[in-house]
């Protein structure tokens, strides 16, 4: 056996930062899934060892693992929250990958911390299961996200509306801050933690900021510009995070902390899936905004960092707040910059004109007007042969066929041959999500049958989400009407 090589930065930060804390064992951990894949990646390879789920369970700690609970605040629905933290995960260690990349390894649902407040430190299998499914479909269709290494069950129950089976997901992510993380400090005038969590940011994951003038905030534009991809990303391939608070964004600008998070089927702007979000603060065409309000408590927090000390501190305090100002409202042309490229690439446009924002728009407009399924739509679209069933997604087929002969007015504007046009449209526009229904089927026969093979089958259609594959018809439609997710729950 190789000997696995451990580099815990984070925990030789000050003990602000976390608390030590190691899991609580369970009683018979068993094996649901190993991404062996990314495991050779990482140069885990030997977590696929005898009594592996022992360690995937974190009843067994590694040589190397040093286990703590991060600490951090963060705004829930609007309100802040001074005292989180890592209420039901642990990180073990970090891991310098085959990329020369750091990734920090996490597992979720392995019992209690000191920052747990009133709650198990458990989690249910459900969100085991939906966090395994989505966040790996996520990487495969090309969006940054923490990845899923192992989920095991854990042979107990938990308490939630009723006892349900445990169990306990490993996680990865190239960084675990959150925006709630810079909060905290903020909350406590702990300045000192303030900077030494943005040097640790810059040296990890933001190093280009060293050579600006001011490097705290180059390494707040760098945060805003990668959370603008992001979102951008979510809204071209139909994703509802649900639970935006600013303790579930993550400072490397990976999609995490996967709770009702959902993809769309019939698109809808104000489509909200989370049982939690009452008000739609978190719904679909919201996403954006709610990016900058989090963006904004995080320049409120870091923006001590900003300021030139020229010995006036009134002038120094209102350029600090100037310069967070511009990079705040220069989010809302990044992000634009950044749906609008994604959309072109959706319609297979690669020449930028003035009239594709409208011409986009045009279209989600019609689809939200029905309900038009947004997978689908486009996958369509992309293909040659598939006019009469896009045309059936509508109710009105004329105003869908008006639109078509814009969007083919503007193609004679492309350079590129039809063909080309289609193979980007093929690369953008998933054949595959993992819908909604199919999740809940999965969840449903794993929970109530101990039967695991829904999982897995969906598990492998989502591996390759922009190929299609024979006799996988199943996994591209709509819910039938029985079958529809109205809501999701976070089963915390
Ligand atoms: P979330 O927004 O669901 O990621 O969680 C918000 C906060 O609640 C975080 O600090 C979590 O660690 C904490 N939390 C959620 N579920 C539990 C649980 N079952 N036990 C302890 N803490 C939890
Ligand atoms: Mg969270």
């Amino acid at each position: 056996m190789t000997i696995l090589l451990f580099d815990n930065s984070y925990a030789k930060l000050a003990s602000t930062f976390y608390r030590e804390c190691n899991p609580t064992p369970v009683a018979n951990p068993d094996l649901i899934q190993f991404n062996q894949t990314l495991a050779d990646f990482l140069g885990l390879e030997d977590l696929h060892l005898e009594r592996q789920q022992e360690v995937l369970a974190g009843n067994t700690l590694l040589e190397g693992f040093q286990p703590i609970a991060m600490t951090y605040a963060g705004h829930q629905f609007g309100h802040f929250n001074s005292q989180l933290g890592d209420g039901r995960a642990i990180l073990l260690g970090e891991v310098i990958a085959a990329d020369q990349t750091r990734y920090f390894i996490q597992l979720k649902g392995s019992g209690r911390t000191p920052f747990s407040r009133g709650g198990d430190g458990r989690s249910a299998l459900g969100p085991v299961l939906r966090e395994y499914l989505l966040s790996e479909a996520m990487h495969q269709l090309g969006i940054a996200t923490t990845r899923a290494l192992a989920a095991v069950t854990t042979g107990e129950e938990v308490a939630r509306d009723q006892l349900v089976a445990g169990g306990i997901l490993m996680r990865v992510a190239k960084g675990f801050v959150r925006v709630g993380t810079f909060e905290y400090f903020s909350a406590r005038n702990d300045l000192s933690s303030i900077q030494q969590l943005a040097d640790y940011e810059i040296e990890h994951h933001y190093p280009n900021a060293k050579q600006e003038e001011n490097r705290y905030i180059a390494l707040f534009s760098g945060i805003v510009d990668r959370q603008a991809k992001l979102i951008a990303s979510w809204m071209n391939i139909g994703f509802i995070h649900g639970v935006m608070n600013t303790d579930n964004m993550s400072i490397v600008g990976e999609t995490i902390d996967y709770g009702p998070c959902a993809f769309m089927d019939g698109f809808h702007y104000q489509q909200v899936f989370s049982s939690i979000d009452r008000q739609a603060r978190y719904a679909y065409h919201n996403q954006a905004t709610i990016g900058q309000w989090n963006l904004t408590r995080l320049a409120e927090a870091l923006l001590p960092l900003f300021s030139d000390d020229t010995g006036d501190e009134d002038k120094d305090v209102k350029a600090a707040v100037k310069q967070a100002e511009d990079i705040l409202n220069d989010y809302s042309k990044r992000y634009k910059d950044y749906w609008l490229a994604g959309m072109r690439r959706k319609l297979g446009l690669l020449e930028v004109y003035p009239q594709d924002q409208e011409l986009t728009q045009e279209l989600l407009d019609l689809m939200h007007q029905d309900q038009a399924d947004f997978t689908l739509v486009f996958f369509y679209l992309s293909q040659d042969d598939k006019q009469a069933q896009l045309m059936a997604l509508f109710t009105q087929p004329e105003k869908l066929a008006k639109w078509l002969e814009k969007w083919q007015q503007r193609c004679v504007l492309e350079n590129g041959t039809e063909k080309e046009r289609k193979a980007i449209m093929r690369s953008a526009n998933p054949v595959y999500i993992p819908r909604n229904h199919q999740v809940e089927a999965a969840i449903r026969a794993a929970e109530d049958h101990q039967d695991f093979s829904v999982f897995h089958a969906l598990h492998q259609v989502l591996q390759t989400p922009y190929t299609l594959q024979p006799d996988k018809e199943q996994y591209q439609l709509p819910p039938k009407p029985e079958e529809v997710v109205q809501q999701t729950f976070c089963g915390t």
